[in-house]
C-alpha cells in the first residue's frame, strides 16, 4: 500500500511509514473499498479514483471555454498518476477537474442567462 501523506510505498502490513513516520491507515477505513477489494490479492490493492472526466468534457462542449480544457488535462492526470501510484496526487487532481468542471458550468450559466437577460432588455426597449 501507498502513503496517503507521502505517497512512498510500504508493506501492507506496515504500521508506519518508511519515509515519513505517518501512520499508515486500513485500506478498508481510508478508502471504503472493504468490500472491492479481494482477500486473494492483498499484494495488489485497486484505489479507484474519480476522474470526473466525463464532467470536463461536457463543461468544454457546453460551455466551450478554457476552464473546460483546463479540467480535462487535470482528468487526464488522474489515471496517470494513479498508474504510478500516486494515489494523493491523484484525488488531487481529480479534485481540481471538478472545480474546473462546475468554474466551467458556472462562467457558462453566467452568459447564458447574460444573453437572456440581453433579448429581454432590448424587447422592452424596443416596444417604447
Ligand atoms: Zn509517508
Amino acid at each position: 500500500m501507498f502513503c496517503p501523506k507521502c505517497g512512498s510505498e510500504n508493506t501492507d502490513t506496515a504500521v508506519h511509514c518508511i519515509r515519513c513516520g505517518t501512520a499508515m491507515p486500513r485500506m478498508e477505513r481510508e478508502y471504503g473499498l472493504g468490500t472491492s477489494v479481494s482477500a486473494s490479492s492483498p499484494a495488489s490493492p485497486r484505489v479507484t479514483v474519480s476522474n470526473n472526466l466525463v464532467w470536463a468534457i461536457l463543461a468544454t462542449l457546453f460551455c466551450c471555454l478554457p476552464t473546460g480544457i483546463v479540467a480535462i488535462v487535470y482528468a487526464a492526470q488522474v489515471d496517470s498518476k494513479l498508474s504510478a501510484g500516486d494515489i494523493a496526487g491523484a484525488q488531487a487532481s481529480s479534485r481540481s477537474a471538478a472545480t474546473w468542471s462546475w468554474v466551467s458550468f458556472g462562467i457558462g450559466a453566467v452568459f447564458v442567462v447574460g444573453y437572456i437577460g440581453l433579448v429581454i432588455l432590448g424587447a422592452t426597449i424596443g416596444h417604447r
